[in-house]
């Protein structure tokens, strides 16, 4: 397998069969403003930093490079494309002021690096390491994110947690601080870095992603994304992107519908149900009143009779029964395999990490069924 990537695991996470379509079979994703406006402001970082002695670029150097480098695909127009390059400026000449005010040299710069966990290679590139006078060191990573990172973000960030794996195993020095720099206020965003557990999770997370590709499990799970570039090969809305290209058609297995006529038809059908619903739960209760307040168990209409009965429910103490059972030997014979319980075990701090880990290892599908679920679609437009 080839190495993988910060990118590509968080793509499996958020949908395996995305990740597919892009890193297997090798769909291009549309050019995106927002991407090629990173990239750009990622290189301008990099030449602000990357040199052999000081001082760093000066600012007319830097805005300079800046508009040599600057990406245009994926603006939707000129007037957009404008706007931004002009705040591309701004921030490259306030991040100007800041580091050329302090400068210090890196220890690295858009360093490349490839790590190995139980056989599983990733590889990535760290935008900066600093060294800290501690003798430490400090991680940046630049974004070009809308919002500043919040403390939680920051210390979930899988990204800034995989860059510090590899930069202890390339350096053998302990990272000291994690940053997000916020480069449209440019502002870094720190945090301490991972203990050991969340380090140990995350190796476990890389080798589970690995795990899936390989053994190519790669459904399609819906998430904030959707619909994705890749939208025409995804189960959930394949047949809305052909339906619109094609004709709705009739099959035998809609006996003569078509399929938004079968679809609105259950909705419709749905909705009357629980209409329904809630007019036989009001009638019901009406009735049970008008019983229990004249003191009869039995009303009747011209045609139908309803009988009214309290019924009681028995059941058993656990307690009890089990007082009661265990000194004979029969307890585990009224004990079965409790799925609930077991998730609760999996879910609980006090279980040893191991057992837990074991226990999610035998996971399997043993069965399944079908849901249909619905959605408004007018409302979301
Ligand atoms: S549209 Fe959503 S669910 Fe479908 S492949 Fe793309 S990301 Fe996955």
């Amino acid at each position: 397998m080839k190495p993988l990537s910060y990118t590509q695991i968080a793509l499996y996470q958020s949908c395996p069969l995305c990740y597919k379509l892009q890193y297997i079979d090798g769909l291009e994703p549309k050019d995106k403003w927002y991407f090629s406006f990173g990239s750009t402001m990622h290189l301008c970082a990099e030449y602000f930093f990357k040199i052999r002695v000081p001082p760093p670029p000066s600012l007319d150097e830097l805005l300079e490079f800046y508009e040599q480098n600057w990406l245009s695909a994926g603006y939707e127009s000129a007037e957009e494309e404008a706007k931004y390059k002009a705040y591309g400026r701004e921030i490259l000449s306030r991040f100007w002021e800041i580091h050329s005010a302090d400068f210090r040299m890196p220890i690295a710069v858009e360093r490349i690096f490839y790590i190995d966990i139980d056989g599983v290679k990733l590889r990535g590139f760290i935008d900066r390491v600093d060294k800290l006078d501690s003798g430490g060191l400090s991680i940046v990573d630049y974004k070009t994110n809308k919002e500043l990172f919040t403390t939680d973000y920051l210390e979930k960030d899988l990204q800034l947690t995989l860059y510090q794996l590899a930069a202890e195993q390339t350096w053998h020095i302990p990272v000291e601080r994690l940053t997000l720099y916020h480069l449209r206020s440019n502002t870094p965003c720190s945090c301490e870095p991972r203990n050991e557990a969340q380090l140990d999770e995350a190796r476990h997370l890389a080798l589970e992603v690995a795990n899936g590709i390989a053994q190519e499990r790669f459904p399609a799970i819906e998430n904030d994304y959707c619909p994705c570039d890749f939208a025409e090969h995804c189960p959930y809305y394949r047949q809305k992107y052909v339906e619109i290209v094609a004709e709705p058609k009739e099959t035998d297995i809609l006996r003569g519908m078509t399929i938004d006529e079968a679809v609105e038809g259950f909705v419709s059908l749905q909705n009357q149900i629980k209409q329904l619903q809630l007019q036989l739960d009001e009638i019901k209760q009406m009735v049970t009143d008008f019983c229990q307040a004249e003191g009869l168990n039995r009303v009747y209409g011209k045609e139908h009779a309803i009988t009214y009965k309290l019924v009681e429910r028995a059941g058993f103490s656990e307690d009890e029964v089990r007082a009661l059972l265990e000194p004979e030997g029969l307890w585990n014979r009224v004990l079965s395999f409790d799925q609930s319980r077991l998730k609760q075990l999996l879910t609980d701090e006090e279980t040893a990490k191991g057992i837990r880990d074991k226990l999610e290892g035998l996971k399997r599908v043993i069965s399944t069924y079908p849901r249909l679920s619905v959605r408004r679609l007018i409302e979301e437009e």
